[in-house]
């Protein structure tokens, strides 16, 4: 049986990323058949339909079906994947309220759609920001879908934050472990070192024989560095980041179907996990078991590390208050 994987926003660029490498077997491995549903708004429906037919010139052996359309109720049916990735982008002059209203517009009417017309074992990955809070909107008016099955994408911040890593160490990447983002896809992440490893060795002692104070390297350039590495994409390239943040997206999915060894990150529900209300969809340190999030128990967390994940909980928690008050939760 073929998965059936909806991705929305499929017009646009990081759609445009997205595709051809589902196609090619990069998300759920060289034997398993996928049939894509192509959701757009009508204004994208032309750039989804051409990239439908370039689909078709990649004569994927894996590729069953594709489907455009700019229906929810055909985008969803049957989704055993959903990829949101069609958001509203902040307009001049719009302030954080107006964009969080804007998509919750876009983004509870799809979770809707998703209870309605997906699979009984649909999993929801939403790219589209402000992702965290559109997660939890989409997740709220799936009436029958557990909260769990929604997630936002936080992947690209722990990769982002590995090869800062992997660069200031001269190692290679995949010597670089344990690097969780916690709490929201904004500038108020913390990506931690505190748990990571590099060869099995404390990444804070190896920073520390680098370039001395760690607290300090940390708070003015690694942190940052990580947090505003969209905004330094921009300006060097002139557009957003597109294909890593494809890529991610796919290393998320994948790494939830088929489990991981080592912990990743994801912005997942909190039942209350080191203090972050209930609810919130919050990134944390998770391992993927029997096609589940977990999230890691048990770490120890300092007080410096405590007030940085609190900041990011509370923008979240803010964002929740917000959406809550124009009636849209
Ligand atoms: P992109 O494909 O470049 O980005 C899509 C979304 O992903 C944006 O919300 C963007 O956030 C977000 N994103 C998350 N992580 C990253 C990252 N690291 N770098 C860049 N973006 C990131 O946008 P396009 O404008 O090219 O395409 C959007 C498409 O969505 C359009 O074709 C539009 O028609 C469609 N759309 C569909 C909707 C629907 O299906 N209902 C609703 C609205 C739009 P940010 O804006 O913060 O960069």
């Amino acid at each position: 049986m073929a998965t059936t994987i909806t991705i929305t926003g499929a017009g646009g660029q990081i759609g445009y990323a997205l595709l051809f490498r589902i196609a090619a077997g990069d998300m759920l491995g060289p034997d398993e058949k996928v049939r894509l549903r192509l959701l757009e708004i009508p204004q994208g429906l032309d750039a989804a339909a051409g990239a439908a037919l370039e689909l078709q010139d990649g004569a994927f052996s894996l590729l069953e079906h594709v489907e455009v359309t700019d229906d929810p109720t055909v985008g969803f049916d049957g989704a055993n994947l959903a990829l949101l990735v069609g958001a509203r982008p902040r307009g001049p002059g719009m302030e954080r309220g107006d964009l969080l209203a804007a998509n919750a517009g876009i983004f509870g009417p799809q979770g809707a759609a998703i209870a309605e017309h997906a699979a009984s074992d649909v999993r929801v990955t939403v790219v589209g920001n402000p992702a965290n809070t559109n997660a939890l909107i989409a997740a709220s008016a799936a009436d029958g879908v557990p909260a769990e099955r929604f997630t936002a994408l936080t992947r690209l911040d722990e990769n982002r934050a590995r090869a800062q890593l992997a660069l200031t160490l001269e190692r290679p990447i995949d010597s670089i472990r344990r690097v969780p983002i916690w709490g929201n896809h904004s500038a108020t992440q913390f990506p931690d070192i505190s748990h990571a490893t590099v060869d099995g060795v404390p990444v804070a002692e190896a920073i520390h024989e680098k370039v001395g104070d760690v607290r300090a390297w940390q708070e003015q350039q690694f942190i940052p560095r990580v947090a505003k590495r969209g905004a330094e994409i921009i300006a060097v390239r002139g557009s957003s980041s597109v294909a890593s943040a494809a890529n991610a997206a796919i290393e998320h999915v994948r790494d939830w179907v088929r489990g991981t060894e080592e912990w990743t990150s994801a912005g997942v529900v909190s039942h209350g996990e080191y203090g972050v209300p209930e609810g919130l969809i919050s990134s944390f340190p998770v391992r993927s078991v029997d096609g589940a999030w977990q999230i890691v128990d048990g770490l120890e967390i300092d007080d410096w590390a405590r007030a940085r994940i609190n900041a990011s909980v509370t923008e979240l928690a803010e964002e929740r208050e917000t959406v809550r008050g124009l009636g849209m939760l």
